[in-house]
């Protein structure tokens, strides 16, 4: 609006307050969007990423660091970009999780890195998987876990080695672009994307395209926080908490396409992504996520780190407004209505053993806790190979698969995965069990969570046997809810409790009753935080006992 000199200027824009004695107005805030013109670092972070895009550490790895080792690593690279290649200092051992909150980041780091090597789609061949496994036993203490992100992770990687690593995973096609930061991380995938007989459409192309074109692209590698993003023809990913989800659905006129989810996210303000309502067909999947990310990127909450997600933004927008701004600003068209997708019962996990479209059988089995070693990979190379095997898939849920096996040979697979500890056949505990890094590796971590995992899985197996249910166990070390707290049956969320003696011990608040991926009618949800409920992590085995058993007792007839 143009100003003419008979209407009065605004307070606060001539210099002077309107009235004496009254405060100059305040411009308002904002929330640090670029949209809206806010270009000005908010915070540390911002500023960080302003200062330099954060993939151009890469080459300072490489050509400095990687030489003249940790200490000359520049901090804001140290515990800022080197995300964007998939590095985090890890946690000094021997720091108690009272002490996270208090100490500088410099005291609670190693000189080691946790390394994460993105696998999209969950999908590998036996040379990828050989390759994870020599570099995990030569640079990472035969560390190997299987993230529920799909990811595998390592430990106790040395920067001086990072050149190595980087040539020996890119020359089977792998990378660590992307693998962390605020940018879109590994797009989780159907790990029966092609091979399975309910599967209309596999989403695989979808997933190369949007690595190919967007992954370690300079204009997406600025978002306001980390993007996570699910396609897949089936439920079998944790879609609702991502930022952006492709789920298949049939429209009645146009055949097989995707539903699309937007603004999912867990940590500490959980929230479940909401439909867009709107129908894509594979070929238009790639444009559309660039279209949500370019959303998330000009007009994502830059000022608050803790309101940087785009579930944020979804939750103050509405689904009709981010619609319209998707179609009117980025896409240039209208999106055609969809119908809602057929969601199962259950979530899938695809342990055991099961037929591929294409006749021959995948098997999916567990590790514990997604734990596993690059020995352990090299075998598992090995046994898949000699089943006739070239491919095996990793899940959101912890656990691995090999695909295109024979049906007469899927008995000797099954027998020769138990013999390297993966197991096709868990029982409830192992095959619902998953946990995040804790204490023994991240900084963030207030418990321990992979040992206590194994050795709850371990109590329960020996006291609880013959449970007959699905049911899962998420363990976090602490609130931000790496391994999805909010959504398991039993979701554990990692803090200081008061022990038997009143001194401050690990445990866990009990949140309880949580799902996704929930049969229509009823409702996908969070586990209920119940208030004073807490264990403590020594007594957690009795304490899931106690929960499963009064279960038992009062479950309704096929429930
Ligand atoms: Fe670390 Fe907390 Fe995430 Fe666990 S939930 S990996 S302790 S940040």
């Amino acid at each position: 609006m143009a100003v003419s000199s008979s209407t009065p200027a605004p307070p606060g824009t001539t210099g002077a307050p309107a009235r004496t004695g009254a405060r100059p107005a305040r411009r308002p805030r904002g929330e640090g969007q670029w949209a809206l013109g806010h270009r000005e670092p908010l915070n540390p972070n911002e500023r960080m990423k302003a200062d330099d895009d954060p993939l151009n550490v890469r080459a300072r790895i490489e050509n400095i660091y990687a030489h003249r080792g940790f200490a000359s690593i520049d901090p804001a690279d140290l515990r800022g970009r080197f995300r964007w290649w998939g590095l985090y200092t890890q946690r000094k051992a021997g720091i108690d999780g009272g002490r996270t909150a208090v100490l500088e980041p410099h005291e609670l780091e190693d000189e080691h890195f946790m390394l994460r090597v993105r696998i999209d789609g969950g999908q590998l061949d036996l040379d990828q998987l050989r390759t994870i496994a020599n570099i995990s036993r030569r640079y990472a203490r035969d560390t190997a876990d299987i993230t529920d992100r799909q990811n595998i992770q390592f430990h106790w990687i040395r920067v001086e080695d990072m050149p190595a690593i980087w040539r020996q995973l890119e020359a089977v096609g792998l990378q660590t672009t992307e693998a962390c930061g605020d940018c879109p991380r590994i797009v989780l995938g159907s790990p029966v994307a092609g091979v399975a007989e309910a599967e209309l459409i596999d989403s695989t192309p979808a997933i190369d395209e949007i690595v190919r074109r967007y992954v370690g692209n300079q204009e997406y590698s600025n978002l306001p926080r980390k993007f996570k993003t699910s396609i897949s023809w089936l439920v079998d990913t944790p879609y609702e908490a991502n930022d952006v989800a492709f789920l298949g659905v049939v429209h009645p006129d146009y055949g097989p396409g995707f539903d699309v989810w937007v603004g999912g996210g867990l940590s500490t303000n959980p929230m479940l992504a909401k439909r867009l309502g709107v129908w894509v067909p594979l070929a238009e999947v790639a444009e559309v996520w660039a279209g949500v990310v370019s959303i998330f990127r000009d007009y994502g909450y830059r000022r608050l780190r803790n309101r940087a997600r785009l579930k944020f933004l979804v939750a103050d927008w509405g689904v009709e407004r981010f619609r319209e701004v998707l179609e009117k600003e980025y896409l240039g068209r209208s999106l055609l209505d969809g119908p809602p997708p057929e969601l199962p019962e259950k979530p899938i996990d695809h342990i055991g053993v099961h037929r591929q479209h294409d006749g021959r059988h995948y098997v999916g089995a567990a590790p514990v806790v997604g734990r596993v070693s690059g020995s352990q990979l090299l075998e598992l190379a090995e046994v898949a190979a000699a089943h006739g095997s070239g491919r095996v898939r990793l899940t959101p849920y912890q656990k691995l698969l090999v695909l295109d096996v024979e049906a007469d040979r899927t008995e000797s697979l099954v027998t020769a995965l138990r013999g390297i500890g993966l197991e096709a056949a868990p029982s409830a505990w192992r095959r619902g069990t998953m946990a995040c890094t804790g204490i023994e590796y991240c900084k963030l971590a207030i418990v321990e969570t992979k040992a206590r995992g194994q050795e709850l899985v371990a109590r329960l197996e020996e006291r609880l046997r013959e449970f007959d249910a699905d049911i899962s166990i998420h363990i976090n070390g602490c609130p931000n809810a790496c391994a999805r707290t909010q959504t398991a049956d039993i979701g554990l969320k990692g803090q200081l409790v008061v022990g038997p003696d009143g001194q401050q011990v690990e445990g866990f608040q009990v949140h309880l009753g949580g799902g996704l991926g929930m049969a229509q009618g009823q409702t996908a949800g969070f586990g209920r935080k119940l208030r004073g409920l807490k264990t403590t992590a020594e007594e957690l085995p009795e304490y899931v006992e106690r929960v499963a058993r009064r279960y038992l007792a009062s479950r309704s007839p096929g429930e």
